[in-house]
């Protein structure tokens, strides 16, 4: 399956808030030398770790290696909204495949924050500071609250969800401290998490019922072998009959993960952090302690952390981190909250999500060895939580029911060699129709 790059490992984290705030995961050291597993799943984001609670609770020894650390991909890095949307509405899936596949979505996204619930309760997770608060979707003109609007009458009368409430621009401008929205969107039924402490936690419980997580660990190469594959890493090999690829935006860190990376779009998607702030300036802001977005194209959203504000967006990030790019970001920040004029930025980080032509998640297998889930469109907290259980029963030749997730063929995206400039010239289209009020 091709020839091994040569990467350095470990790569240089990121300076984000949850890094400093989170509590410290021991035991979870490279590998050194050869293994044998039932299943080795490459990646310990909330995929792999879920996947390999599914597979230990089925009486099968999983082995997790990561080529960094533990929650070093966007596991580690987001933006802590627990949510049950997918990058799709649910009217535009129940338009292209009907209002059953589109039922069945809904169903879906909802069974994932359920399952976020039940890993930090049955898993004790410390830290997690999981609240089920809700989220508030905020229009920037008058265009997107319509749409808004009409959306949330689809979701009341096709899918019985009437927890959804509608703000108009006052209570949306009480709410959150900022008098650009025109109103906004209420969903109960997401929440608020700590990113990093969840990831950890994951893998804490399983080093404590025995299971092997292994930091500093990358798959460099996976090679058939027999009935099985073999796993190479820089000091060993691991043989399994199995395979899980759990690497979502970060699929093209070595020639291991070739077979999924030419199905997805890495798209970079940054936060920054405030300082403490001042109790007055805080009585203004986001008086519920909810997540809220907001519906420009280039999204951004905002949360409460302690006493900071975090504050996040798409934009057109390069490769790398820029100062350009956080500048812009701090730019939207102030212009939406002029109260934190004077506020310092103490922390600011970014990471890869994976977008897919199909703009919802990806589960399924290569063939009988290899399976993936993978591409969550940047919203994967509760998502890789639930695919990473399915990925597990799917690897062991089960069928469940994912809707349009089920993806038993990966598409390759077009043009494939220039999709890093084509997202910045998109983004920077899309930006500027944001910023013309479009
Ligand atoms: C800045 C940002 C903000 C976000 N905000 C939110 C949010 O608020 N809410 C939400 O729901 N989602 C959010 N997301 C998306 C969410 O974080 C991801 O969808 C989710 O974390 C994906 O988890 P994962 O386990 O599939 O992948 P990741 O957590 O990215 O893990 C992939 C892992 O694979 C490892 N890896 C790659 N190649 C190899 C190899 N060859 N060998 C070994 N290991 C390898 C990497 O080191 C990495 O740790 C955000 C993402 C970013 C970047």
């Amino acid at each position: 399956m091709g020839r091994a790059a040569a990467p350095t490992f470990p790569m240089p984290g990121a300076a984000s808030l949850w890094a400093e705030t989170a509590l410290p995961l021991d035991g979870a050291g490279p590998l050194i030398g050869d293994a044998e597993a039932d299943v080795v799943i490459v990646g310990a984001g909330y995929t792999g770790l879920s996947a390999a609670r599914r597979f230990a609770e089925r009486g099968l020894r999983p082995i997790v290696i990561d080529a960094s650390t533990v929650g070093w991909g966007a596991s580690g890095r987001n933006g802590g909204v627990v949510s049950t949307k997918y990058r799709v509405s649910m009217p535009a899936v129940a338009r292209s495949h009907g209002l059953e596949t589109a039922r069945r979505m809904y169903r879906i996204g909802h069974e994932a924050v359920d399952a976020v619930e039940e890993t930090v309760e049955t898993l004790a997770i410390e830290g997690a500071d999981l609240q089920i608060c809700g989220n508030l979707r905020c229009a920037h003109n008058g265009v997107a609250l319509a749409a808004l609007t009409a959306e949330a009458a689809v979701m009341r009368d096709s899918f019985g969800d009437t927890a959804i409430r509608i703000l108009d621009a006052t209570d949306t401008a009480a709410e959150t401290g900022s008098r650009d929205f025109v109103g906004g969107v209420l969903t109960p039924h997401s929440g608020l998490i700590h990113p990093l402490n969840y990831a950890r936690g994951m893998a804490r419980a399983l080093l404590a019922r025995g299971v092997a997580v292994h930091g500093q660990t990358p798959a460099l190469r996976l090679r058939p072998e027999g009935a099985g594959v073999v796993v190479e890493t820089p000091t060993g090999r691991i043989r399994a009959p199995r395979v899980v690829l759990a690497t979502n935006g970060y699929s093209d860190l070595t020639l291991a993960t070739q077979g999924v990376r030419r199905t997805l779009i890495p798209f970079r998607s940054a936060m920054v952090a405030s300082e403490p702030l001042l109790p007055a300036v805080r009585a203004t802001l986001m008086r519920e302690r909810r997540s809220y977005s907001e519906t420009r194209r280039m999204m951004r959203w905002f949360r409460p952390h302690g006493d900071r504000m975090i504050f996040g967006g798409r934009g057109a990030f390069g490769k790398s981190d820029s100062g350009a790019a956080f500048a812009a970001l701090e730019r939207a920040l102030r212009q939406l909250f002029p109260q934190l004029e004077g506020a310092a930025i103490t922390h600011r980080w970014s990471g890869l999500v994976a977008m897919t032509l199909a703009s919802v998640p990806h589960v399924g297998r290569l063939d009988e060895r290899v399976s993936y889930a993978l591409g969550y469109n940047g919203t994967g907290i509760a998502m890789a939580t639930l695919m990473g259980r399915h990925v597990a029963d799917v690897a062991l030749g089960e069928a469940p029911d994912l809707a349009l997730m089920n993806a038993p063929t990966l598409r390759t995206v077009p043009f494939y060699a220039v999709r890093e400039p084509a997202v910045r010239v998109v983004a920077g289209w899309y930006q500027f129709l944001d910023a013309a009020g479009r």
